[in-house]
């Protein structure tokens, strides 16, 4: 037989796109179309309804960046069309090839009520099936001219991701606007063909099955009259029955799709538009859950149906009711899909606390499934989190955008650095926007690393960000691949249906250890510094409001600030979202978030004085407050005592070489002419922490112009090119004790400047080091190295509720891959005996490596912080302007001095006039045994809560003092809801983490 196979596909290609798919609309009749545009930001739907609009012709220029458009489309029926399928078309200047991230529109009746939304894909509008001649059609659309940031030339640095300098320019053209007849048969061809031609392309050329198909699209091509395909299209579908009736193999992989839109809370586009963004994929997909019996669909992030709750009322209804059905699925139980390296022990929990409790109180669910499909990588303290928070599986795809290493498993047991193992899922279709592509399905299959032990895999299917979710033809091709000889088995499944049966199949999966890098992104770590202090002091801020207001409600009856903490919680959990806490989002989002997290730290610091105020008493001294979990200066951890008189002891000296010499009897620290520390010799050990001849708090700058990704990535290629900031402008004593001695150095460099202090405070082992630049660079990465003498193979890294370790050396790919790093507070690097702590009060990026000296054969470990970034993409002007830094270089530190300091860093002495001590509410007599919180119970009874975990990877046993009057004590989950009696001697794993409820009677602290 002749080989004609690439003349029949080539047949197939051309006939579907040119003669076939036309036809799906054989008649149309234009649309009169007026607009209105919003002067500035979106107003509410009442008013844009009302508003008076003027005629607009298609083919016209509309849209302002961001701005919204109001248009009217109205018609009528013509007479001929009584009884056939009829459609508006809506086309608002939409690019197919781009499934979202442009225009959008959301479709009105004149009543208000949402209709569906109208995306890149999605441009339909049923209009009435079977039509009456003479109807009247009248929609309105909600339409916003979103600018298009990122495109076929991706990463170019933009103006208009910022309202302010994004211009008034129109962004499209109004296309297409017509009333059409729907032509079924012809819309089911086209389907039968997609289908088939991609299962096609899938199959081995070798194998019988790929002719089948052929053969038989070659005849139902010879079937159709391309002079009247819509009278042929039915008999070309006869003639494809036979291969598409064809079952699967028995050893078919089983595909469980879901639909879905991954919706990012925000990134190309500010919070407000997010908001609209998922009222129009949420409507579309109440809409298509009415056409569409079997499709089940699922969203996640509790924000964004708090979101609609409030905005558009009207379609978070069908949400409700769909929710109720069963049909439309909660997923993840997080606030947001957040970012999880980066967040704190109590943010990460309280992701899921406030996830699960909306979706508990909303809908009365709740569900065992973390969702993060986009997520940036995943802490090694995450799985404990996630099954305090009684939940017991994961689900991510992002661990196959790594660019070294190809993960080993698709399903498998994710332990952490407790011992806590998740079930986990990698949709091996290897993207969370599946479309039904049979290239898809066949990859998902091919891809899947459990063959042979288990069958199974899940597909979230559908546009995200504005794409509108999952579209009929991908429904329509899930029904095909139900049963589908040479190709995986589909069928439309809840993901705890998936997860169910996964499990079931696959009751020993294999065991990962440790966090899940992703080897990409790794500066997400430090890019938009801002973005990432306010994270970390609205953290700080938090911890020190609870404390002080549930010590305030039970020692001074003072009401509890239970909403406005809720409301500040939801919003710094909202910030920790994946584009927004990792710095690749637009100019305007960073900006908002600056102002937000400026507005969050004064709200907290206001409710923190109050209670502080009611705590402290009358007097004209002065309280000092240690919101710290170790006692410092004769403070006891969580408790306020007038202040005792400051210590003394500090000295500075000049060094011949023009530097000085600081001492405080703890450390001797030697800054050299050039403002570098080159000696920091720890007196009680006698052991000089810096290598010989180093110089240390030293600024590194690079060149930093990745591949692509440019807030995201910083490639491994940056340290080939590294200047040393030497030069300096001035050296001066800043301070002479004898409380404090500081040496400040000041140097400029490009178009920067930087101004970098040391300081030894008297009773501290600490060095304190305070940098402040003024940044100006593009595309550069700044560093602060501190090359330690030690040896070590590894160091230890805090994340949530502990530390893991990581290598110092490069040993194999996967070690290589990890040379940008998380950290908390602390990266701790220990030969026996003797450690040292570089402690950080709001960076999380960081590397460490390590030379050995020909010199004397020592080991110098270089610990970098990474301070900033000047990428240009997506923010033009990324991190421009003024900073300030705070570290501390700690000799001598074991890694529960590293904890201690790490959270002293970040949680000063409050001084508050008063007399007053301040009894703790909760004393423990372990220092390895870290309190986390302490707050009134959320359900307002006036329980006091106490989340404590041990922080050093040992064994503790604890006695846990309450200082009040209570009842009785349960353990919690993180939701506190009791699990278990509760006891105060408490034998504690490495890293575990309780949550005890102490029942108080009569209960602190009313509703304030
Ligand atoms: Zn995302």
């Amino acid at each position: 037989m002749h080989d004609d196979r690439n003349l029949v596909e080539s047949r197939l290609k051309r006939v579907l796109e040119e003669r076939i798919r036309p036809a799906v609309y054989p008649e149309s009749v234009p649309l009169e179309v007026s607009i209105w545009t919003a002067p500035d930001e979106p107003v509410p739907v009442a008013e844009g309804l009302a508003a008076p609009r003027t005629p607009i012709a298609t083919g016209a220029r509309w849209g302002a960046p961001w701005g919204t458009s109001w248009l009217t489309v109205s018609g009528t029926v013509p007479d001929a069309w009584a009884g056939r399928t009829v459609e508006a078309l809506i086309d608002l200047g939409f690019d197919a090839n781009m499934p979202g991230f442009q225009c959008e529109g959301l479709v009105y009746r004149p009543d208000g009520t949402p209709v569906k939304g109208l995306n890149p894909r999605n441009q339909w509008v049923r209009i009435a099936a079977p039509a009456v001649g003479g109807e009247e059609v009248l929609l309105h659309v909600e339409a916003a001219s979103n600018p298009v940031i990122l495109d076929y030339h991706p990463f170019l640095p933009t103006g208009l991701g910022d309202k302010e300098t994004a211009g008034e320019r129109p962004q499209y053209r109004l296309e297409r606007i017509d009333l059409a007849v729907f032509d079924e048969a012809v819309w089911q061809l086209v389907v039968d063909l997609e289908v088939l031609g991609e299962l096609m392309a899938e199959l081995p050329v070798e194998g019988a099955r790929r002719w089948e198909i052929l053969r038989a699209v070659e005849r139902a091509l010879d079937a159709v009259d391309l002079q009247d395909v819509n009278g042929t299209a039915a008999v070309a579908r006869r003639e494809l029955e036979a291969v598409l009736a064809s079952p699967a193999e028995p050893s078919a992989h089983l595909i469980s799709a879901v639909g879905h839109a991954h919706i990012d809370s925000a990134w190309l586009w500010p919070l407000r538009e997010t908001v609209r963004k998922v009222a129009r994929t949420t409507a579309n997909m109440t809409a298509l859950l009415e056409d569409e019996p079997d499709f089940v669909f699922t969203m996640s992030q509790a924000q964004q149906y708090a979101w609609i709750k409030e905005h558009r009322p009207e379609v978070y209804a069908r949400v409700k009711k769909a929710v109720a059905q069963g049909r439309f699925v909660p997923a993840g139980g997080m606030w947001v899909e957040s970012d999880t390296n980066m967040p704190g022990s109590e943010a990460m929990a309280r992701q899921f606390v406030h996830g699960k409790r909306f979706f508990l109180e909303e809908f009365g669910i709740e569900n065992e499934e973390a969702w993060l499909p986009d997520t940036f990588g995943f802490a090694g303290g995450l799985p404990q989190i996630i099954k305090a928070a009684g939940s017991t599986r994961l689900l991510t795809q992002k661990i196959s955008w790594s660019r070294v290493n190809t993960f080993p498993h698709h399903t498998f047991l994710w332990e952490g650095i407790d011992g806590t193992r998740i079930f986990t899922h990698f949709p091996p279709v290897d993207t969370y926007n599946c479309s039904m592509q049979g290239e898809e399905i066949a990859h998902a299959a091919r891809n899947f690393k459990e063959k042979g032990r288990a069958r199974r895999s899940l597909a979230p299917t559908g546009w995200g960000d504005g794409g509108g979710g999952t579209t009929r033809e991908m429904v329509a091709k899930a029904a095909r691949l139900r049963n589908l000889e040479g190709s995986a088995r589909v069928r439309w499944e809840r993901p705890a249906e998936f997860f169910a049966k996964a499990e079931r199949e696959y009751p020993d999966p294999p065991v990962w250890t440790g966090e899940l890098y992703l080897e990409l992104h790794r500066a997400t770590l430090t890019s938009q510094a801002r973005t990432k202090q306010g994270n970390r002091a609205s953290e700080n801020l938090l911890r020190e409001a609870e404390l002080w207001c549930a010590t305030a409600a039970v020692r001074a009856r003072l009401p509890y600030p239970y909403e406005e903490l809720d409301r500040i919680w939801k919003t710094v959990l909202l910030h920790q979202f994946h584009d927004i806490l990792p710095g690749s989002s637009i100019a305007w989002v960073h900006r908002e978030a600056e102002r937000t997290y400026a507005a969050v730290t004064e709200e907290l610091a206001a409710i923190t004085a109050r209670a502080q105020r009611a705590l402290a008493g009358e007097g004209d001294g002065t309280v000092v407050f240690n919101a710290a979990p170790h006692e410092r200066g004769g403070v006891p951890a969580g408790g306020a005592r007038p202040a005792a008189p400051a210590a003394g002891g500090c000295t500075v000296e000049a060094r011949p070489d023009g530097g000085h010499l600081l001492d405080n009897g703890l450390l001797q620290v030697a800054v050299d002419a050039r403002g570098l520390v080159v000696s920091v010799l720890d007196r009680a050990s006698g052991r000089e922490a810096l290598a010989p001849g180093a110089a240390a708090n030293m600024l590194q700058i690079h060149p930093d112009f990745p591949t692509m990704w440019d807030a995201w990535d910083v490639d491994s290629f940056y340290r080939n090119t590294v200047t040393d900031l030497t030069a300096l402008d001035s050296l001066e004593v800043a301070a002479s004790g004898p409380e404090a001695v500081a040496v400040r150095a000041t140097r400029t460099f490009g178009s920067s400047r930087a101004v970098q202090t040391v300081t030894l405070t008297a009773g501290s082992g600490r060095l304190d080091l305070d940098t402040e630049v003024d940044w100006h660079e593009t595309e550069k990465f700044l560093k602060a190295a501190f090359p330690l003498d030690v040896r070590t193979d590894r160091y230890a890294a805090e994340t949530q509720f502990g530390h893991l370790y990581r290598p110092t050396h490069t040993n194999t790919s996967w070690e290589a891959a990890k040379f940008e790093a998380c950290n908390h507070r602390f990266v701790h690097l220990e030969e026996p005996g003797w450690g040292v702590a570089l402690v950080t009060a709001s960076t999380y990026g960081h590397d460490v490596t390590r030379t050995v000296r020909p010199e004397d054969g020592g080991t110098t470990t270089t610990a970098r912080v990474s301070l900033l970034r000047a990428p240009r993409f997506p923010d033009p002007h990324t991190d421009q302007g003024l900073h300030r830094f705070r570290h501390a270089l700690v000799p001598g530190a074991d890694v529960g001095a590293a904890v201690r300091e790490g959270y002293r860093i970040g949680l000063p002495e409050r001084r508050v006039p008063g007399a007053a001590e301040v009894a703790p509410l909760i004393t423990l007599d372990d220092d390895a045994v870290v309190v986390s919180a302490v707050k009134l119970a959320d359900d307002r009874s006036g329980d006091v809560v106490v989340r404590l975990y041990e922080s050093c990877g040992g064994r503790a046993r604890v006695r846990v003092a309450p200082g009040f009057e209570y009842a009785r004590v349960d353990r919690c989950d993180l939701l506190e809801r009791p699990t278990g009696e509760g006891a105060t001697e408490l034998r504690l794993r490495p890293f575990e983490l309780v949550t005890l409820r102490f029942a108080v009677e009569g209960g602190g602290g009313e509703p304030g």
